[in-house]
């Protein structure tokens, strides 16, 4: 039963993340949205979540930073109960040829994205290990899985995500907890309505399905994943992305 747990959603001011806690709450969840500094559009997701019927709090917390991951834990557990479902969504890009790509741009997307996850999940971690129940699910991306012209550092990370999930699906299978990945393809929120109109005609050209996915498509599966019926899966990468990458 997911109804009165409590999920922490990262990213979950807008687009994606936004629909998956709201999706959660439909469920009966009660879901902490952590955001990076987006504090009128996390109220807005708060809304909705309470207007399902469920509890919402906003915590406004950079995920690479680990010690304020560390201390929100903490925070989120005191205030809202263990945290049974964690869904490592936030994440950015800062898109550019390799030879271009500074350091920094390169640390940056792998300190939000990839380490930002492994935060929540060393700071969740004993806690599930208490309940000997739960759910992780990680936002990764097709980008992950092909490659991107572009987009090294944001591949790199996604592509990490994935190892990140399969070996700690492994290391916390034995208590129950299962771990999985969501690899969306073309997506629109904030993050890609910024490409120009022939981009995207490009782009969706190459989907079979002939369409940009919804958040609401993303979020369908992350909840089924968070639900009981998928118990028995664990260390998978489950693409949304009209076929884009098979
Ligand atoms: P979005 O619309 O740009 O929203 C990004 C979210 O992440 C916002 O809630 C933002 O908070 C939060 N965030 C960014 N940096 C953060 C930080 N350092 N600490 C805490 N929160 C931070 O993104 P989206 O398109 O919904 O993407 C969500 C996830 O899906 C990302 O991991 C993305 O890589 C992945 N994804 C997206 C697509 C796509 O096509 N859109 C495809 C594949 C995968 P504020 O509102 O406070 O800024």
């Amino acid at each position: 039963m997911m109804n009165g747990k409590t999920a922490l959603v990262t990213g979950a001011s807008r687009g994606i993340g936004r629909a998956i806690a709201l999706r959660l709450a439909r469920e009966g969840m009660n879901v902490a949205i952590v955001y990076a500094g987006n504090t009128a559009a996390a109220e807005e997701t708060a809304q909705g979540v309470r207007e399902a019927g469920a509890q919402a709090n906003c915590y406004a917390c950079d995920v690479a930073d680990e010690a304020a991951v560390g201390a929100l834990c903490k925070r989120v557990a005191a205030e809202m109960g263990p945290i049974y479902a964690l869904v490592n969504n936030a994440g950015i890009t800062r898109d550019k040829l390799a030879a271009q790509m500074k350091e920094e741009d390169f640390d940056a997307v792998l300190d939000v994205n990839l380490k930002g996850a492994f935060h929540f999940i060393r700071h969740t971690y004993s806690g599930f290990l208490r309940q000997r129940a739960g759910r992780i699910v990680n936002i990764s991306s097709v980008v992950g899985l092909m490659g991107n012209a572009g987009q090294a550092n944001y591949a790199a990370s996604k592509a990490g995500l994935i190892g990140l999930t399969k070996s700690i699906a492994r290391e916390l299978a034995p208590r129950g907890i299962t771990v999985n990945a969501v690899a969306p393809g073309f997506i629109d929120t904030d993050m890609t309505r910024v490409l120009p109109e022939a981009a995207k005609d490009a782009l969706t050209a190459q989907i079979p399905l002939k369409r940009l996915g919804s958040a609401q498509d993303v979020a369908e599966v992350v909840a089924f994943l968070c639900s009981d019926g998928a118990g028995y899966l664990t260390g998978t990468v489950i693409p949304v992305d009209g076929g884009m990458a098979m």
